[in-house]
């Protein structure tokens, strides 16, 4: 049963899309969550399963070209992401995730696939598999620190108009064209693994807060140092 004052985290189809620690996502928001007094509820929906349109944390990975032509089958038969997209709930897309939440992307020989159509970006396959670290500075609107990820991808996606650049890449290949990923209304998408909120706890509150969490500060400490370890590892190391 759901209180309604719990947070709702929706974790889509981990059966078919998690990879590179891509479900960390979900331990982060409830864990930050968690930390400010805020009672969680987290459904791990598969594909078999429809998608509740209630929850307030829409969460969806990465993973190979076949699971992913799946789930964006699967999830352009159900409508509940969408419903739940249209009251305002937040999102966080990852790669594979990213990528199906716009009009197309390519499949495993590079054939358009029709992807759900929330956000306006196509993506195709790109010249090259992209694997590495990935550095990214994110769209001052936004006032997010640095974002440091890593990337394995073949796709490159291009924004349209009615999206924004999240981030411009200082290191590694994102979109494909200077910058990674994407945001618009309370959605993020992104290439980021490692896992992304993990790496980047900035980006979970910036989730949670489009959530209606109130923000009390953490004590990031020890998070913070190992993101500048790694950070100047990659900068220096490239
Ligand atoms: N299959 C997609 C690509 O290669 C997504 C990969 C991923 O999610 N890691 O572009």
């Amino acid at each position: 049963m759901q209180s309604d004052s719990a947070l709702r985290i929706v974790w889509i189809y981990p059966d078919l899309l998690s990879t590179y620690g891509d479900q960390g996502n979900v331990l982060v928001l409830e864990q930050r969550a968690r930390r400010r007094g805020v009672e969680v509820e987290t459904v791990h929906v598969r594909s078999a399963d429809p998608v509740p349109e209630t929850g307030d944390i829409y969460l969806i990975g990465g993973g190979e070209d076949r699971p992913q032509i799946l789930a964006a089958e699967r999830l352009r038969r159900d409508s509940g992401l969408h419903r739940a997209i249209a009251r305002g709930a937040s999102m966080l897309a990852v790669c594979a995730g990213y990528q199906i939440m716009g009009s197309t992307f390519g499949g495993e020989e590079g054939q358009p696939v029709a992807g759900v159509g929330l956000i306006d970006i196509a993506s195709s396959r790109g010249p090259a598999r992209a694997v590495g670290e990935l550095v990214a500075e994110v769209d001052a609107a936004l006032g997010l620190p640095t974002l440091t990820g890593f990337e394995n991808h073949m796709g490159v996606t291009h924004l349209g108009p009615g999206v924004k650049p999240l981030s411009k890449t200082v290191r590694g290949v994102g979109n494909g064209d200077g910058f990674e990923g994407c945001y618009a209304g309370h959605i993020v998408g992104t290439y980021l693994h490692g896992p992304a909120l993990a790496r980047n706890p900035a980006l979970a509150d910036l989730l949670l807060g489009w959530a209606g969490v109130e923000l009390a500060p953490l004590d990031d400490f020890r998070y913070d140092q190992l993101r500048q370890e790694r950070l100047n590892t990659v900068l220096a190391g490239q």
